[in-house]
This record gives C-alpha cells, sequence and structure tokens, in this order.
C-alpha cells in the first residue's frame, strides 16, 4: 500500500481499477514497403475502428452536453469519410512505397498546412479537425491504446497529470468512479467540473501518475484529500464504510431540500449554485438551490472548434432561465483566457496567464464576440429573472464601457422590435484586489457585487490558484482576504446594492460561519454543497457572528481565524 496526500477537490470514496489518462506516444518509422494493398488495407481498418469511436464519442456528448457540442465529432466523422483526404493519402502510399503511417502523416500535415494558412476561419477549422482525427487514426495504426474518456466502459478511476475542462465533460459517472491529478488545486476547473458531476476527486498530490499502475487498486478520498495505492483488503472494507457514512450523512442533508436557508435566529440567506451548462441545472434544483449565483458562459465557447452564433447563446441562455423559472439566475460574461483555452481564438501564450489578456480585456477589444453574447442575453431575458455580470473588471473605465455596449445593444434591439427585460441588474465580480479596495466608488455604480474568491485570493496572495507548490499561499481565511470581503460587503450595503460569493470559499463550512459574520448576502456554490451548508447555517446565529466581525478583522493570521471560528462555530 502506498498513500498520498492531495488537496480533496470533490467529496466522496471511489474505489476502483486504475486507468492512466495520457496522452500517447505518436511516433512511427516511416517504411519502404512492398505491399501497397496491405497498407491500404490497415488505412482502412484504422479509419473503420475511429469513425466507430468517434460515433460513440459523438452520442456520449449529445447525451451529456447537448447538440451543439457533439457537432465537433460530426465534422470529425466527416474528415474521415473524405475522399478528398484518403485518396490522396491511398496515392502516396502506392507512388512513394510508403507505409500507411507515413503518408498518413504526411498528407494530413500538408492539408493541415495549406488550411491554416489561409485567411478564412471555416478552413482554419478544418486544420483543427484534420489533425484531431488524424492522431486518432495515427493511434490506431500504431496499435497504441488512445485514452477516450468517453468511451470507458467499466468502473475506474481516473489518473491524470491535469484533465481540461473538455476531459472533465466526456467523464461518464457511470463508470467513472472517481479522478485524481498531479497539479491543480480545489478551484482549478477540474476540481469545479468534478463537484458538478458529483465525482470524487483528489487534485494536485504531485506524483500520482509516476506510482499509479494501469489496472491496480486505488481509492480516492476526496473527503480528506487521500490517495491509497495497491490498499489492502481490510483498507477496501475501511473505505467502503466511509463511503456508506458519507451516503447516510447525504440522506439527512436531503432533508432539508425544499426548505429555505435560514440562520438560528430565522434570517434568510440565499444559497445559490454554480453552473457550466444548462444540463446542471437538474443538480441545482435536485439540491435544492434557490438560484444560480454563476453560470460561466465559457463551455459554450469550449469543447468545439468556432465561436457559438446569437442563437446556440440564446437557446442555452432562455433554457437556464426557463428551468430555474422566477429563481435569479446570474451569468457572466465570457471569461475565456487564463487557465480557459480556446485553441481557434489562437489567443497569445503568455508569461502570465492569469495576469494576462482574458475575460472583459478581451471581451472589450473583441466587442464583435462581446456584442454577441449580450444580444444573446438580452434577448433570452424575457424568459425568467436574469442578472449579468463582467467578470475579472480591474477598473471602473472597464465596468462603464461593458455597461455602455450591454445598453447599446440593448437599444439596437429594442429598435428590432424585440422584446427585452426591463429588470436586469447589471453587477460585476470582485477578483480584482484593486477594486475590492474601491469598492465603496464601484458600489454607486453596480447593482450587485459577486466576490470571484478563486481569483481574488490568488491575486492578494500572489499565489497561483493551479500551483500545488504555493498551495499553502493560497488561504481564503487570511484576515488580508477577509478585510477585503468585509470592504465589498460594506460599500454594497452601504448604496442599497447586494453582495455575494460566487468562488469556492463560499461553500467551505469554515468560511460559511466567517462569511456570515460579515453579512455577506448571496452566497454561490456547487451545487453538491448546497445541503450541507444549509444545514450548517441552522445551526448559526448570524447576529451572534457579527459580534465577533471586529475581533476577526484585526486578527494577525490565517491559523489565528481558523481556530477561532472552529470553536464559536462549533466545527471542533
Ligand atoms: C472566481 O474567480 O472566484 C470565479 C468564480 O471565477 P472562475 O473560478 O471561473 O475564475
Ligand atoms: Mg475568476
Amino acid at each position: 500500500m502506498t498513500q498520498l496526500q492531495g488537496i480533496a477537490a470533490s467529496s466522496g470514496i471511489a474505489i476502483a481499477k486504475v486507468y492512466r489518462l495520457e496522452a500517447p506516444d505518436l511516433t512511427y518509422n516511416k517504411t519502404k514497403i512492398d505491399q501497397p494493398a496491405e497498407e491500404i488495407s490497415r488505412l482502412h481498418e484504422a479509419l473503420e475502428i475511429s469513425k466507430i469511436e468517434l460515433e460513440k464519442i459523438k452520442d456520449h456528448t449529445k447525451k451529456t452536453l447537448g447538440d451543439e457540442h457533439a457537432e465537433i465529432f460530426s465534422a470529425h466523422l466527416l474528415v474521415l469519410s473524405d475522399p478528398e483526404l484518403i485518396n490522396p493519402i491511398e496515392d502516396k502510399i502506392k507512388s512513394d512505397d510508403v507505409n500507411a503511417e507515413a503518408a498518413l502523416d504526411e498528407t494530413a500535415n500538408m492539408f493541415i498546412d495549406m488550411f491554416k494558412n489561409m485567411d478564412n476561419e471555416y478552413m482554419k477549422e478544418r486544420a483543427a479537425d484534420i489533425q484531431d482525427v488524424t492522431k486518432r487514426v495515427m493511434a490506431h495504426l500504431l496499435q497504441v491504446t488512445f485514452p477516450d474518456p468517453a468511451l470507458i466502459n467499466e468502473e475506474v478511476v481516473i489518473v491524470a497529470d491535469d484533465l481540461t475542462p473538455s476531459d472533465t465533460a466526456q467523464l461518464n459517472k457511470q463508470y467513472v468512479k472517481g479522478f485524481t491529478t498531479d497539479i491543480g488545486g480545489r478551484t482549478s476547473h477540474s476540481a469545479i467540473m468534478a463537484r458538478s458531476l458529483e465525482i470524487p476527486a483528489v487534485v494536485g498530490t504531485k506524483n500520482v501518475t509516476s506510482q499509479a499502475e494501469n489496472d491496480t487498486m486505488i481509492i480516492v478520498d476526496g473527503i480528506d484529500g487521500d490517495i491509497i495505492l495497491n490498499p489492502s483488503a481490510d483498507e477496501i472494507e475501511t473505505y467502503k464504510q466511509k463511503h456508506i457514512d458519507y451516503e447516510q450523512k447525504k440522506q439527512e442533508w436531503a432533508k432539508l431540500k425544499d426548505e429555505s436557508t435560514i440562520t438560528s435566529e430565522g434570517e434568510h440567506v440565499e444559497l445559490a449554485a454554480n453552473i457550466g451548462t444548462p444540463e446542471d441545472v437538474d443538480g441545482v434544483l435536485s439540491h435544492g438551490g434557490e438560484g444560480v449565483g454563476l453560470y460561466r458562459t465559457e463551455f459554450l465557447y469550449m469543447g468545439k472548434n468556432q465561436l457559438p452564433t446569437e442563437e446556440e447563446q440564446y437557446d442555452a441562455y432562455s433554457s437556464v432561465l426557463k428551468q430555474m423559472g422566477n429563481k435569479p439566475v446570474v451569468v457572466r460574461t465570457l471569461d475565456i483566457g487564463g487557465d480557459k483555452e480556446l485553441d481557434y481564438l489562437e489567443l497569445p501564450k503568455e508569461m502570465n496567464p492569469f495576469l494576462g489578456y482574458r475575460a472583459i480585456r478581451l471581451c472589450l477589444e473583441r466587442d464583435d464576440i462581446f456584442r454577441v453574447q449580450l444580444r444573446a442575453l438580452l434577448r433570452a431575458s424575457v424568459h425568467g429573472n436574469l442578472k449579468i455580470m463582467f467578470p475579472m473588471i480591474a477598473t471602473l473605465e472597464e465596468f462603464r464601457q461593458a455597461k455602455t455596449i450591454l445598453d447599446e445593444e440593448r437599444d439596437k434591439l429594442v429598435q428590432e422590435g424585440q422584446d427585452v427585460s426591463g429588470q436586469i441588474e447589471v453587477g460585476m465580480m470582485v477578483e480584482i484586489p484593486a477594486t475590492a479596495v474601491i469598492a465603496r466608488q464601484f458600489a454607486k455604480e453596480v447593482d450587485f457585487f459577486s466576490i470571484g474568491t478563486n481569483d481574488l485570493i490568488q491575486y492578494t496572495m500572489a499565489a497561483d490558484r493551479m500551483n500545488e507548490r504555493v498551495s499553502y499561499l493560497y488561504q481564503p481565511y487570511n484576515p488580508a482576504i477577509l478585510n477585503l470581503v468585509n470592504n465589498v460587503i460594506e460599500s454594497a450595503h452601504a448604496e442599497g446594492k447586494w453582495a455575494g460569493m460566487c468562488g469556492e470559499m463560499a461553500g467551505d463550512e469554515i468560511a460559511i460561519p466567517l462569511l456570515l459574520s460579515l453579512g455577506l448576502d448571496e452566497f454561490s456554490m456547487s451545487a453538491t454543497s448546497i445541503l450541507p451548508a444549509r444545514t450548517q447555517i441552522k445551526s448559526l446565529s448570524k447576529q451572534e457572528l457579527a459580534s465577533y466581525k471586529d475581533e476577526i478583522l484585526s486578527m494577525g493570521t490565517s491559523e489565528e481565524v481558523v481556530a477561532f471560528i472552529k470553536e464559536k462555530a462549533k466545527l471542533v
């Protein structure tokens, strides 16, 4: 048995076999051949297997993420049957007497270079399609495994260096019992996705990939952040019991599903959920969410190779609003860049992407992209209780500029005779310390704040949220963070506005009493955290906690804060 410690990223226990998800080695030798017919038939076999796989992935994606996301696989399937690509590969095998691997690689590269250099978005996308598909066919020619999370058909735990958001989106919960990674933190996107899919996960283990072998047993303890490799029979029994205990706790929490969230003195606070796709709304409602506090719209733009159209966006936003009825839905405009890449936008590689060209910075420059999203949102607004917020605002000018663009699009729509709700609140995320410090000035112009602590902590502490080596500095309870959060809440209240939090801190059991003490109005978290949070809040007195506020804010260290609040909120 080997035990590793990582960061508990998604609660629950998983016990299954290791499935390593790693990029396959696709190097090949170019060889002279004397039986071209044999090579051509190898090529066709590889093409056929690839087609069958892509059909399966397409079906799976359709079910989990919807039709739009599945479209990319239709494009890939077309490439696999395109005589304009396949015939030249066959010709090359025959004319150059080379093996199928070399003919495939050289022909595909010729097309990729040609399409990439064209000044035409459509052709650039075709280059990306050919690149993706060629890798899969090559893996089959070389008979190496091409790991595909969507094709897994037995119970496994995925072990990877990291998982991209699209890898995570492809995970089939029926078979993928858990996952663990070398890198990442509690707020990295794979961790956030794991919570929304309710798959136990431990991230940031530093070295699980160098220790876990395919098909050996592994335990993922997403409650305490432990990984057990090659467990003994006794250990498996212990963790099975831990799993049963956790399931029982969940049943207790579920009793509060239809109740509102009230403190011990009967004061209401709002518990909302963070979502990434319209499909996540089911989970929000089944976990008793009182609203959507953060709809991360990036996923509409990911996992495909072109920008989503206004109609696609309108459908997605309307679907979320309709499903939520009159409950509030806060939609965040596009926050791409940083750790959230979009290959087809060809964003420049940056030394410090988290400090770079992303979110509102990109949207204000590429207002062609931004305006499409705003139009779709404004049109969808008639279907529910929409609130819009802008990510990564650093200055008042940025907020004003974004709001002006929103107003311009609203005017255009009205002139076109389209219905737009007159009640849309427009707010901003507070995730850059500069805005938290002068929240008083912002509060005069925004309708609400939503504090994005995932980023606010990394920028305040200068500790990359993805970097497990500095995770000891990533301190949600540091008095520096609490003072910033307090300033945001006080500033909002001074102007009669509300303040919420959509960073992961909002669902954390140590942070919840601290945030109640500071007077936070809305807590938005992974759907799975809502019921435990409601249970906890029921037993807490907001008035009592508020009386500790000054003492907490004047403390010097995170440790002091934690020790104090654990005692006061009876968390020990
Ligand atoms: C945040 O920064 O706290 C946040 C909610 O946004 P994201 O995690 O998507 O960066
Ligand atoms: Mg953020």
